[in-house]
């Protein structure tokens, strides 16, 4: 693992539980890493959430969809990364697993999208 990708994994591993993905979100789920879902859904919950609000794969862990939308409500976060919250956010992109969100978010590497799919959500550095 390069330098970069180590001391990000380093910072946000022990706080967000990050997966490195290399496409962060996190300004737009209310600083909750969607990649933690069993499902590693991007846009929202499944339809199998518990009753209780649990995750129907890990039964005793919380919705990480429930939890966002907590978060997003409750942290006081800048009022346009609460709107980010409803953005159709594209398929994760698997060839940048690993790699650092900080430097794809510089070489606007994390915004490139798959043929046919409309513009990328807005992103952290628009807002
Ligand atoms: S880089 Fe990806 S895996 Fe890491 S916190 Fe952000 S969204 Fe989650």
């Amino acid at each position: 693992m390069a330098l970069l990708e180590t001391v990000e994994h380093a910072v946000k591993g022990p706080i967000w539980d990050c997966r490195m993905c290399g496409q962060c979100v996190l300004h737009s789920t209310g600083m909750t890493c969607p990649m933690t879902c069993p499902k590693t859904l991007r846009n929202g919950p499944c339809g199998g959430v518990r009753e209780d609000g649990n995750c129907e794969v890990v039964p005793t862990m919380r919705c990480v969809w429930l939890k966002a939308y907590d978060r997003k409500e409750r942290l006081p976060l800048l009022p346009s990364w609460r709107r980010h919250f409803d953005d159709l956010r594209p398929p994760v992109d698997n060839r940048l697993k690993g790699t650092s969100s900080w430097r794809n978010l510089v070489t606007g590497r994390d915004r490139e999208t798959p043929d046919g799919w409309p513009d990328a959500a807005p992103h952290v550095a628009e807002v």
